[in-house]
């Protein structure tokens, strides 16, 4: 089999790539998926008469194109929501994001929160150009909010120390209030639309596996193969080895798979590449999703958990996003802890310290009954932005460069992003491919031109 363009992975990235070829002329590509349906991390299971997604996936949408091609593609399809995110800690729920509002919780907390803020304002104290996640935070936030949030929050989720995390992923994603919004926070409710992603949206019916369905289907048939991993690339001969097709021979590759599996099925590689693939560093997200004989609380779509003794750092009702999630009188929960990548965990273990957190949050009754139970595990979840993430990364997209290899999307770019910025990815790829737009850095030469 020979083609154009070879895409591996049918996530939102490789979709979207393929589409936008598709748009701009390029008709010769192949999407190679290694499971029986699209959608990857965006993608959806049911059971039980339940829809689970990999944990929550809400759209956030940003950018004008991005929102133009999913609004399209989900038509009528979608519901918007004012974000209903909670904290849980010292025993009292207050709202997200915890910064600015402390309302509710014990005294003594509020006034270490406000204080240690305010401190931050009075007197700044210098960081480093390229902080370590900690520092900044109590440069930012102070010792209050670092102590009681921020840093328990964090250690939970990346599964390192907070001082070897740099500050690069976070951008908007964590969100600095002003001192009078702190002090609003810690004496009223006001803050509750704080932040970025105040509102989100969500398809009504289908789970998030509607997205990636609907971006699918603008694609010819035979341009997607599910059910076809690859197991092998030659990047000097240009052939993939396919479960179930054989040899694939490709101009260009476009991959989408972590950048570590990616890597490890790719040969010939130099031995800077090799090591630079030794520095990279990922956590796995562990989703159970369960179904219960309750309907949902109506004011929560998710709560953090930051104190160490819950077994899970979120859990969140997507029966609050859709109700078409769960049969009628239901709840779907979704319940995330996090380990480093490629840690052994005793999943059995795991399962039952949940279930027992969430009877000790107040979230299961003794009366509750499960109806149904999954594991979703992401294995590569979050990419783990420590010293040597971005040089190791450099290095081994010089040398994509110089073979003219894509790799996109959250885990391909082997960075923190959401779908709409994947989708993006894929958008931009493809300009690329056609000679549209220029790599970021010192463009391959050999583009696409030849072949639209
Ligand atoms: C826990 C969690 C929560 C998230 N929540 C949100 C959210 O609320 N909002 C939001 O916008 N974004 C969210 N995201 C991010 C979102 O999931 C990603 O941005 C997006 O789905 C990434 O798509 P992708 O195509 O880059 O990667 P993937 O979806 O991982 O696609 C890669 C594809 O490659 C396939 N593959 C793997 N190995 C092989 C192989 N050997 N051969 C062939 N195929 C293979 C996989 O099956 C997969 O389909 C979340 C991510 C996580 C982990």
């Amino acid at each position: 089999m020979k083609v154009d363009v070879l895409i591996l992975g049918g996530g939102l990235a490789g979709l979207s790539a393929a589409h936008h070829l598709g748009e701009r002329g390029v008709r010769s590509r192949l999407i190679v998926e290694a499971k029986e349906r699209v959608g990857g991390t965006a993608g959806s299971v049911t059971a039980g008469g339940f829809t689970f997604d990999y944990t929550g996936h809400l759209l956030h949408l940003h950018d004008p194109d991005g929102q133009a091609l999913i609004l399209d593609l989900l038509k009528d399809n979608l519901a918007t929501h004012e974000r209903r995110a909670w904290i849980y800690s010292q025993g009292v729920f207050t709202r997200y994001p915890f910064q600015a509002n402390t309302k509710g919780l014990p005294p003594a907390t509020v006034a270490e929160c406000v204080a240690g803020f305010l401190e931050t304002v009075h007197r700044p104290r210098p960081l480093a150009r390229a902080p370590d996640f900690l520092s900044w935070s109590r440069a930012t936030f102070g010792e209050g909010i670092t102590r009681r949030f921020m840093r328990p929050y964090n250690e939970k989720l990346w599964r390192m120390p907070l001082s070897q995390l740099t500050t690069e992923w976070q951008g908007r994603f964590v969100p600095k209030p002003s001192a009078s919004e702190v002090l609003y926070g810690a004496l009223t409710e006001k803050n509750a639309q704080f932040g970025y992603n105040a509102t989100f949206r969500y398809p009504v019916r289908g789970g998030i596996q509607s997205l990636p369905d609907a971006l699918a289907g603008r694609l010819e048939p035979g341009v997607v193969r599910v059910g076809s991993p690859v197991v092998a690339v030659d990047l000097r001969e240009k052939v993939a080895q396919v479960q179930g097709l054989g040899e694939v021979h490709y101009e260009r590759l476009v991959n989408t798979l972590p950048l570590n599996i990616f890597l490890d099925l790719a040969a010939p590689l130099p031995d800077t590449v090799k090591q630079a693939r030794g520095a990279l560093r990922w956590n796995t997200v562990w989703n159970l999703n369960v179904g219960i004989d309750r309907p949902a609380p109506v004011d929560k779509h998710w709560i953090y958990y930051p104190e160490k003794h819950f077994p899970f750092y979120r859990v969140g009702y997507s029966s609050n996003f859709s109700p078409n999630l769960a049969p009628e009188g239901h709840a779907a929960v979704y319940i995330e802890a996090a380990r480093p990548g490629g840690a052994r965990v005793d999943r059995d273990k795991l399962e039952a310290a949940m279930i027992k957190g969430l009877r000790e949050a107040g979230l299961l009754r003794r009366s509750d009954e499960i109806s149904a139970k999954i594991w979703m595990p992401v294995e590569v979840g979050y990419v783990v932005y420590d010293r040597a993430r971005t040089p190791a990364v450099e290095a081994i997209f010089r040398h994509f460069q110089t073979l003219g290899v894509e790799s996109i999307g959250r885990y391909g770019g082997w960075k923190y992003s959401f779908m709409e910025e994947t989708i993006l990815d894929g958008k931009r790829c493809a300009e690329r491919l056609t000679g549209a737009a220029a790599a970021p850095e010192a463009p391959p030469t050999a583009v696409l031109r030849a072949l639209t």
